[in-house]
C-alpha cells in the first residue's frame, strides 16, 4: 500500500533527515534542502550528499523522498525582477534535488497578485518551467505541480490550472502533480465519502490523468470545504475527517504512491498519526 511518511526536518544536514524519518516509522519523507524563508543558500557540499546517500542506504530501497521548494518561489510572478529571482532558486532547488537523486520536488503553482489573469499566470509558470528544465536537460527528478487551496491570488486550485501548466511546457514527459488534500478540501473537493472520493479521482484522470499523480500531502483541513484557506489540521481532527484518508491508504491505484504528512507539531506527534494512518489499512503492512 501507499508509503506512508512525514515532512522530515534536515536541520543540521540533510544527511540527518532519513534516520530521523525512520525512527518515526516512515516509509517516505518529504524535506527541504534550503531555508525555505530564504532567497540565498550555501551550496550542498559533497559531504552532505554522500553522508545522505549513505544513511539512505540503510532504510529499504522503496523509501520515496520528495523535495519541498521554497516558500518564497513565485514561478508565475508578474513582476519581472521577482520572477528572475524565483527561476533561479527553482534552478539551483532542481539541481539540488539532482544531486540528491530524490523521486520528485514540489512546488506550487504560483500567484498572480491582481496584475495579470489567471490564464496569463498559467502561462509564466509554464513558461519557467520551461527556462529551469532546458537549464537542467538531463534532470530525471519529477517536478511535481502541487495543487493549491486557492488562498489569496494563488494559482492551481482548479486540477484544469495543473493540466493547463502541464500542457504549456514542452517537456511534459518531467511533469508530475503532488496532491495535497488539505488544499483539495479547501479549494472545494469534497472527497469525504466513497462515491464523492471516485467522483473526485476520475475528475483528476479525466482532466490530468492519474498517472501524473506521484505524491500526497496528507493533512486535514482546520477550515470548510470550499474555504480557500490554507490551514492544515492534524488527520481526523479538521473538516475532513478520517474517512477520506481510510479511502485513500486502501487505494490500490496509489500503491508505492508517497503520502507525506504536513500536519501542525513535532516528529513525535508525525509518529502517533503514522501509527493510526497504517491502522486505517486493511491489508498488513510491510514495515
Ligand atoms: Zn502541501
Amino acid at each position: 500500500m501507499a508509503l506512508l511518511g512525514a515532512h522530515i526536518s534536515a536541520s543540521g544536514g540533510v544527511d540527518k533527515a532519513p534516520q530521523r524519518a525512520a525512527d518515526i516509522g516512515c516509509q517516505s519523507m518529504q524535506i527541504f534542502t534550503r531555508n525555505q524563508m530564504r532567497w540565498d543558500a550555501k551550496p550542498l557540499t559533497d559531504e552532505a550528499v554522500s553522508g545522505y546517500k549513505a544513511a539512505l542506504k540503510k532504510l529499504p530501497p522503496s523509501f520515496s523522498v520528495i523535495v519541498h521548494d521554497s516558500y518564497l518561489i513565485n514561478l508565475g510572478s508578474p513582476e519581472p525582477e521577482k520572477l528572475k529571482m524565483s527561476r533561479d532558486a527553482f534552478l539551483d532547488e532542481l539541481e539540488r534535488a539532482e544531486k540528491l537523486g530524490v523521486m520528485g520536488l514540489a512546488f506550487h503553482p504560483g500567484a498572480h497578485l491582481n496584475q495579470v489573469s489567471e490564464q496569463e499566470c498559467l502561462k509564466i509558470v509554464s513558461e519557467s518551467l520551461n527556462w529551469v528544465m532546458q537549464q537542467c536537460p538531463k534532470g530525471k527528478v519529477k517536478i511535481l505541480i502541487e495543487n493549491t487551496a486557492g488562498q489569496g491570488s494563488t494559482i492551481g486550485y482548479r486540477f484544469e490550472h495543473l493540466a493547463e501548466i502541464i500542457e504549456g511546457t514542452d517537456y511534459p514527459e518531467r511533469l508530475g502533480v503532488c496532491f495535497d488534500t488539505c488544499h483539495a478540501f479547501a479549494a472545494g473537493y469534497d472527497f469525504r465519502k466513497k462515491s464523492s472520493y471516485q467522483q473526485v479521482f476520475q475528475d483528476f484522470d479525466n482532466i490530468i490523468g492519474l498517472q501524473r499523480l506521484k505524491a500526497f500531502h496528507l493533512n486535514d483541513a482546520k477550515k470548510g470545504l470550499n474555504s480557500r484557506v490554507d490551514r492544515h489540521e492534524d488527520i481526523g481532527f479538521g473538516h475532513v475527517g478520517q474517512e477520506a484518508f481510510a479511502l485513500l491508504v486502501n487505494d490500490p491505484r496509489f500503491e508505492d504512491i508517497p503520502m507525506v504528512l504536513e500536519t501542525p507539531g513535532s516528529h513525535l506527534d508525525y509518529e502517533k498519526t503514522l501509527v493510526l494512518l497504517k491502522s486505517l489499512v486493511k491489508v498488513p503492512q510491510p514495515s
